[in-house]
Order: structure tokens, then C-alpha cells, then sequence
């Protein structure tokens, strides 16, 4: 059974608008489609949705929902969510704090892109963006002290956690994206692996997904989906659910490496899958 619950479109930095991707994703014989657009921030970025579109988005997806409720010319019927990604910027904004309660999501996804080297509740530069600006923000910002830098995103992603008000993990090591061929950290040493066991730790039974998601892997940013290998046994250690996801932002992403994710679940230990349906909860067998 396919399912993606990390789905980009036009109403953010998607490149597909949402009912071509509903489409892309009906055509490859998805169950479950969650869209999941960046939430309206604070203030204005260039990826995220701006607050004066939420209604339509919210009006657009639950159209098409309706639209592909039911089979047609012998395709079944897939299932359409509606979610939206909220970043969580420490002293700010966070998924836990409200604001989108009167949409009436189906579900959400949690998401540090954010690190704030100033301190909470001052903004400082996404650990995603592009590598010449991420190279130039850890020399101005961290005086190109990399291993702050990471201590400071894993503490983010841990204080989201503990804050919840969501139902699943984004990327819960996204910092590695600007991390090709470990030039700016070692991912093996003990202060690493200290910083990142922060979120493992703080997961442990509040019944968040983590999500693996191969968006990262898919755009040839990373050489594995997130989380790494060794994260994702030291989730299932601790009977914390994972999904996979894509983080599609395009109509033929939403199926990238996700022989990738699947394989890396498996490596894991996970023999299921537990994803957000169209009641609730549920789990998929990991073949
Ligand atoms: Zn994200
Ligand atoms: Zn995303």
C-alpha cells in the first residue's frame, strides 16, 4: 500500500500544482496522498505559504479529496489528507502553538529548518538552504564552528519535540544536507551522537512518526534517506513508529528512493510501518 504524507505544491515551494500532483500520484497507484505545504510563518520567506492563502489551500485539497473518493475507469479510489508543515523556531512559533487549529487539519508535520545561533526568539538561517549561503551564515554566525551549529539544530529538534502539537517528524536530521561527504562534521563522534540522541530521547513514547523521509537523498544532497541508519535502530529501540515519505515537490517525486526508505526501516529492525489514515492511525506491514 503506497502512502506520502510529504507533499510540496504550488501554495508553497512546490513546482506541481496540487491537482496535477493528486493526479501523478493516482496515476502510480497511491492509497494515500497528505499534503503537507510549508505553514505560513511569522514572517515572509520564498517557500513557505503565505498566510492569506491558507483558505484556499485548505478549500483546494479538500475539493480534490472529494474529487478522488471514489474509483474511476478501474483505478481505486485514493485517499487525500490534508496537513501542512510547521516549523518550529524556539520563542516563536511551533506546531504546538495553535495557530492553524482552525483548519482542521487532518494531521501535521513538525519541522526544524531553522537554527537561531542568537537565541531564542531571534531567527537566524535554515540549515537546508542553499550551500554557498549555509557556508557563509556557519562563518558569520558560528565563526564556522560546525559542531555548535549541529548542537544547536539538535537542541531545536529536541525542544519541538517536547512542545508535540504534531503527529509527525520532519527530517529529523536534516542538518546533514549541507554535510556532502562529511566535509563540515564527523557524524561518528560522541559529541555527534550525544546532540542527535537529544530527539531520540525526547521522542520516546509521546507516540510522534518519525518520518523516513528520502527527499534529501532524492535531490543528491544526501547518500542515505534521513534519519541515518544508526538513528533510525535507536528509534525502533525504543518503539518509536516510523513512515516513509518523499518530500515531494514535484508530481515524479513522489515515489524517489523510496526503495531507499523502505530498505532502511527494514535495516533497522521496523517490520511495520505506521502511517496516518483516512480514520486515524494505522499500520502497514514492512515487506
Ligand atoms: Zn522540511
Ligand atoms: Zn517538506
Amino acid at each position: 500500500m503506497l502512502t506520502n504524507h510529504h507533499t510540496h505544491c504550488e501554495f508553497c515551494d512546490g513546482q506541481t500544482s496540487a491537482h496535477d500532483m493528486a493526479e501523478a500520484a493516482r496515476d502510480a497507484g497511491f492509497s494515500i496522498l497528505g499534503f503537507s505545504s510549508h505553514a505560513p510563518l511569522p514572517f515572509g520567506t520564498d517557500w513557505n505559504m503565505d498566510g492569506s492563502r491558507l483558505g484556499a489551500y485548505l478549500a483546494t485539497i479538500r475539493t480534490l479529496a472529494a474529487e478522488h473518493a471514489s474509483p474511476r475507469a478501474g483505478i481505486p479510489a485514493m485517499g487525500i489528507l490534508v496537513g501542512l508543515e510547521i516549523d518550529f523556531i524556539e520563542g516563536l512559533c511551533g506546531p504546538a502553538d495553535g495557530r492553524f487549529r482552525e483548519a482542521r487539519l487532518d494531521y501535521s508535520i513538525g519541522s526544524v529548518h531553522y537554527v537561531s545561533p542568537e537565541g531564542p526568539p531571534t531567527v537566524g538561517f535554515t540549515v537546508d538552504e542553499p550551500e554557498d549561503d549555509f557556508a557563509a551564515h556557519l562563518e558569520s554566525f558560528y565563526d564556522g564552528d560546525a559542531d555548535a551549529l549541529v548542537e544547536d539544530y539538535y537542541a531545536a529538534v529536541a525542544a519541538c519535540v517536547r512542545a508535540g502539537g504534531f503527529d509527525i517528524l520532519g527530517h529529523l536530521d536534516l542538518v546533514r544536507k549541507n554535510n556532502g561527504g562529511k566535509s563540515r562534521f564527523r557524524e561518528d563522534t560522541g559529541r555527534y551522537r550525544a546532540a542527535a540522541m537529544q530527539v531520540v530521547d525526547a521522542l520516546a513514547g509521546t507516540g510522534i512518526i518519525v518520518e523516513v523521509n528520502t527527499g534529501g537523498m532524492a535531490r543528491g544532497k544526501t547518500d542515505s534517506p534521513y534519519p541515518a541508519l544508526w538513528i533510525a535502530k535507536e528509534l525502533n529501540a525504543r518503539c518509536i513508529a516510523v513512515c516513509v515519505n518523499s518530500d515531494a515537490h514535484q508530481g515524479n517525486q513522489l515515489l524517489a528512493n523510496r526503495d531507499d526508505g523502505l530498505r532502511l526501516a527494514r535495516e533497522a529492525g521496523y517490520r511495520k510501518l505506521t502511517v496516518v489514515g483516512m480514520d486515524g492511525r494505522r499500520e502497514l506491514p514492512l515487506e
